[in-house]
């Protein structure tokens, strides 16, 4: 099964945890927390692990533009926002596949010459 989310477990609240996209942007992981139990900023999931949607936005480095990150995850892809740093601003780009471990699958190729 394709993953593109990957979970950590909340051991005080079954079924609470931290849900994490590698963001191509940042390259770096982006964690949505869900339930309510902790009194965290949290998020709503779709529940799917291939094609995860989490609402509302996820905004990274608020108040520091030079690192600042938002986006949405929509159906498995990442849409970002024109107010990120990175190059994928304005973008909308399919999530990498997560391994078992939570590392993302990263397809690099060698170039030639
Ligand atoms: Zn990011």
């Amino acid at each position: 099964m394709v993953k593109r989310v990957h979970f950590y477990p909340d051991h005080d609240f079954p079924g609470e945890g931290v849900y994490s996209v590698f963001c191509p942007g940042c390259k770096c992981d982006h964690p949505f927390r869900v339930g309510k139990s902790r009194n965290l900023p949290n998020w709503s999931f779709n529940g799917d692990m291939e094609k995860p949607t989490f609402s509302p936005s996820m905004l990274v480095n608020k108040d520091r533009p030079g690192g600042r990150c938002h986006s949405y995850v929509e159906n498995g892809e990442i849409r970002f926002l024109s107010d990120c740093f990175h190059d994928l601003k304005g973008m909308t780009v399919e999530l990498p596949e997560m391994d078992d471990d939570g590392d993302p699958v990263l397809n690099l190729q060698k170039g030639e010459g």
